[in-house]
């Protein structure tokens, strides 16, 4: 090494810092809504042991990240309650302060702080945020607009727009195209956007910017999916987005939300559950890839909430039951205690229909068409196999219907709501390092600005 570059290496320890990498370029940041570690689990564990040996077990791609990202454990809690809802979660994440259920950018004192978006924009970073939920539902919004309620959507699509950022997909079409905001995707074309409202047109977009509505609220379940050719997936609507990002000079962040493993969860209807991770999983395998090719880039995956605190969980069938049982086949142990089959975390694959959109079809139908026979074939059909309902108390109480339906599988939820269980944050990537520990969701954004190296600017 000759003297000139010798300067230019001492010049570059002096300006860098020995082992302090240079700040990270683009952020890409997948908040799974309602994705306790218990619901991470059910999909890791589901993968290894399903259609496996327990010699030889299929290893997910989430658990295959989980093994080469940093591990962090992290609290939602709002300013004055325990228990969160999406909309101050995702204020909190967004804007490092603490706020409270319904708030939209706003923290606890009702002031608008500047968003991670935002703040990105400042620095010359193209954004974008990404949801199969309605693009001015809670996430995407706390990350974009600011507002008293998370119902304020019509005031949130405004906003959203008054941002631009250069890519929004989603669904919420109505909240663009009617009533006060009827104008709203005229002023979106007007801005520069290329309005998009299905898969192909979506893929013919290669280039600027684009406002993707591909439903009038959410876009399907991932259980359902297969119904809507026209709707774009979670992953293919990523991977668009990262393409109209990446050539940002300055880098870009991107919101990502897989949104309806909250749904379901809501539902507390665990094949649902199983579809929106699986599809969860598909997401995270291109995204791991596109991080081991980009190493300025730093994934962050976490969760706003956990929703149902559900999973499997043993209990006593009974003696007369526990003989029938047995005789079909089905593994029993201390005489009458079922502990849950892996046979179940099969059944999940073949689920068509989300349960809880059958029970309020169910729900809805007047008293006399809601046969046994129809709840046979309606509930056969959104399984993907023959129930033999004569198995249920009481057809009439539909409700009771999807609980019993849990209960004979092992699945237990400890309710419909949000719990406040610590959450697991995963970070893959440049700086990855930044989120291991313990910590809260107010401090995701002061990390994230070391990350970027934004500190004191
Ligand atoms: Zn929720």
């Amino acid at each position: 090494m000759n003297f000139k570059k010798w300067m230019l290496l001492l010049f570059l320890v002096a300006v860098c810092g020995w082992g302090h990498a240079l700040p990270a370029k683009n952020v890409i940041w997948v908040i799974g809504d309602g994705m306790g570690p218990e619901i991470l689990g059910f999909w890791a564990q589901g993968v290894r042991y399903t259609n496996s040996t327990n010699d030889s077990p299929h290893i997910s791609h989430t658990e295959n990240l989980m093994n080469q990202a940093v591990w962090g454990l992290y609290f939602n809690n709002t300013y004055d309650t325990v228990v969160t809802d999406s909309a101050a979660s995702a204020t909190q994440m967004a804007t490092g302060r603490f706020s409270r259920p319904l708030f939209v950018g706003l923290d606890y004192e009702k002031r608008p702080v500047d968003t991670l978006l935002e703040r990105a924009l400042q620095h010359g970073k193209a954004i974008g945020v990404v949801t199969d939920t309605y693009v001015t539902d809670a996430t995407p919004a706390a990350f974009t607009a600011h507002v008293e309620s998370r119902r304020q959507r019509e005031e949130i699509a405004r906003q959203q727009l008054a941002l631009g950022p250069q890519v929004i997909l989603g669904g919420g079409l109505k909240y663009f195209n009617k009533g006060e905001n009827k104008e709203l995707l005229r002023q979106a074309q007007a801005q520069g956007y290329q309005v998009v409202q299905n898969k192909k047109q979506l893929a013919k977009i290669t280039s600027g910017k684009v406002l993707g509505l591909f439903a009038d609220e959410a876009l399907p379940m991932a259980v359902e999916l297969h119904q809507y050719p026209k709707v774009p997936s979670l992953i293919t609507m990523a991977q668009k987005a990262i393409s109209l990002l990446e050539p940002a000079e300055n880098g870009f962040i991107v919101m990502i939300e897989a949104g309806k493993i909250d749904w379901a969860a809501h539902g507390n209807d665990p094949g649902a559950t199983w579809a929106e991770m699986k599809q969860f999983d598909q997401l995270i395998a291109y995204l791991t890839q596109y991080v081991q090719a980009h190493p300025d880039t730093l994934l962050y995956i976490n969760a706003d909430h956990d929703t149902g605190l559900g999973g499997f969980a043993y209990r006593h069938v009974g003696k007369e039951n526990a003989a029938k049982r047995t005789a079909q086949g089905e593994v029993l142990y201390g005489k009458d205690t079922d502990y849950g089959s892996f046979r179940t975390y099969e059944l999940f694959d073949k689920q068509t229909r989300s349960l809880y959109l059958l029970e309020e079809e169910l729900k809805n139908l007047p008293v006399e068409k809601r046969t046994p026979a129809l709840i046979q074939k309606k509930l056969s059909q959104a399984l993907g196999y023959d129930i033999d309902i004569t198995q249920f108390e009481n057809l009439e109480d539909v409700p009771g219907i999807f609980r019993q339906l849990n209960d004979l599988r092992a699945i237990s939820y400890a309710t419909k709501n949000h719990s406040a269980a610590p959450l697991l944050s995963l970070a893959y990537g440049a700086d990855a390092e930044q989120f291991g520990g313990v910590y809260h969701n107010t401090d995701i954004l002061p990390r994230l600005m070391r990350v970027l190296g934004w500190e004191g600017k």
